[in-house]
């Protein structure tokens, strides 16, 4: 028996009142014989859980979903979903939502666990994850976070004790996966072809008061959701441009209403700077490439404005006209908050005519070069612990040049510069060959160079004594890195 009291659950579930064609009920499939993998005690403290009197043999059950804490009501959730491009019908496939937990702010959040088993939504798939995809997750959503990025996060990773068969039999494992809501573009796009007609302005509602209460009693709040989800989606791309993060699988239902970027399948960091960048095997085409990321943001929420057309006039010509007006306005607003965010890399303050020049012409340069995209900011704040030839380039040498001058029109000690470099410009990201090095050993039985990387990814933007081996680029045999669709 497990004391939830003492443990601290809070659950509070009201997703469950949506219509039931939204969600089906069911319990996640007990495991073989669970074993705790990893468990976040910084972030079971941020939602109020005390797990110090339980033992890893209790935790290994509860994180399994063998037993479920008192007040969950488990479903799996409706959802459809353009996978790229193409629309199909989803749903948690091998996901289940135990609830809603509260915390002692009243802060709300969707407890879910990835890899628990078939739901009616699994299509052909065995509704589990394995222990690396898992664990990968883990790793970069906590990244992300510490990171100063939006997104959902690990609680814990448990392995099931039974195996998962993909091209060769893997170690299964389950994900505690946290966030504000799973309320996907996705959503609203099966609402929008339900059936009952209800469905969309229910879920629509529900959205709102979960998320946007700030314009409950607007005027028009379609509209504002729109405009709102617009920005925090700009927000968010703007801050994966920052730091070189490529999600990989950018479909309608990988998209959060809430803003958190979620569901961590075949993202990386990039290496080298290169736009084109794609690491997912899967993107042939490059659809979710590093440089189309914000166009492909763009394109989604013109799939969310569809979802709302019906809501914001009973005009249908007039609602289109309104929605398209909104996302035309995507381009101008994430060029400008791009400007901004590249002037705090380059620690520039004011506005100069020639900062888009300057810009460009060092991205011109590191892609040219092959630079390292986190590293070349590093060099540029003196933070740099890799001896690399190519910043004594004669180019780079006089950009660098170009640059201080430019540093001086601030009008404020080179320090503020710095410290609001520091501010954006990470030391330390979970690079892809570092990744793979401490999964490898995870999956060996060997959990301590992955201990050891989660609490160097907590301080990424502080130069530590610990933080050196994870600093060097990729060795050049990375340079045709590939990520697998985390199924
Ligand atoms: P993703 O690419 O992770 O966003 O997943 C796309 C869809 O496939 C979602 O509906 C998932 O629930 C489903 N899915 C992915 N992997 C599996 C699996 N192993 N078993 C069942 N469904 C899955
Ligand atoms: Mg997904």
């Amino acid at each position: 028996m497990v004391n939830d009291n003492k443990i601290g659950w809070k659950f509070d579930n009201t997703y469950t009142g949506l219509p039931e064609s939204m969600l089906t009920r069911l319990s996640p499939t007990p495991v073989k014989s669970p074993e705790l993998v990893i468990i976040n005690k910084d972030l079971s403290k941020e939602l109020g859980l005390d797990f110090s009197k339980t033992n890893k043999e209790q935790l290994s059950s509860i994180f399994s979903g063998n037993i479920l804490p008192s007040g969950t009501e488990t479903i799996a959730q409706a959802y459809a979903g353009h996978q790229f491009g193409h629309f199909t019908i989803l749903g948690d496939g091998r996901a289940i939502i135990l609830g809603e937990h509260i915390t002692k702010n009243k802060k709300r959040y969707d407890i879910q666990f990835k890899g628990s088993g078939k739901t009616p939504y699994s299509r052909n798939a065995d509704g589990r994850a394995a222990l690396g995809p898992m664990l990968r997750e883990y790793i970069i959503s906590e990244a992300m976070y510490h990171l100063k990025i939006p997104t959902t996060r690990s609680l814990a990773v448990v392995k099931t004790g039974e195996k998962v068969f993909r091209e060769t039999p893997l170690i299964g494992a389950v994900l505690t996966r946290v966030a504000s809501s799973h309320i996907r573009v996705g959503t609203f796009q099966y609402a929008l072809i339900s059936e009952d007609k209800n469905n969309l302005k229910i879920l629509f509602d529900y959205t709102l008061k979960r998320h946007y209460q700030n314009i409950l009693s607007s005027k028009n709040p379609a509209i504002d959701l729109l405009i709102q989800v617009l920005e925090k989606q700009v927000d968010l791309v703007i801050n994966w441009m920052r730091v070189g993060f490529i999600h990989g699988v950018m479909n309608t239902d990988n998209m959060s209403i809430s803003g958190e970027t979620i569901d961590y399948g075949p993202c990386a960091f990039m290496d080298i700077y290169n736009p084109e960048t794609v690491f997912s095997s899967i993107d042939h085409n490059g659809r979710y490439a590093y440089f189309n990321q914000p166009g492909i943001t763009k394109w989604n929420l013109a799939r969310f404005a569809e979802c709302l057309v019906p809501l914001i006039d009973s005009d249908k010509n007039k609602s289109i006209q309104i929605a398209t007006e909104i996302i035309n306005t995507f381009g101008e607003i994430y060029n400008k908050k791009w400007i901004e965010m590249m002037r705090k890399k380059l620690g520039l303050f004011n506005k100069n005519d020639d900062d888009e020049k300057l810009i460009n012409e060092l991205l011109s340069w590191m892609d040219e070069k092959k630079a390292d995209f986190t590293n070349t900011f590093c060099v540029l704040m003196e933070q740099n612990i890799e001896n690399n030839k190519i910043y004594n380039d004669e180019n780079f040498i006089k950009w660098k040049n170009k640059w201080k001058k430019r540093i001086k029109l601030n009008n404020k000690p080179l320090t503020e510069a710095i410290d609001l470099m520091r501010s954006v410009n990470p030391l330390v990201v979970p690079r892809n060959h570092k990744v793979e090095e401490v999964l490898n050993s995870a999956n060996s039985n060997n959990l301590k160079p992955l201990e050891k990387f989660i609490e160097v990814l907590k301080k990424p933007y502080e130069n530590k004594n610990n933080t050196k081996e994870y600093q060097l680029p990729a060795p050049p045999s990375n340079e045709k890195y590939q990520t697998f669709c985390g199924t």
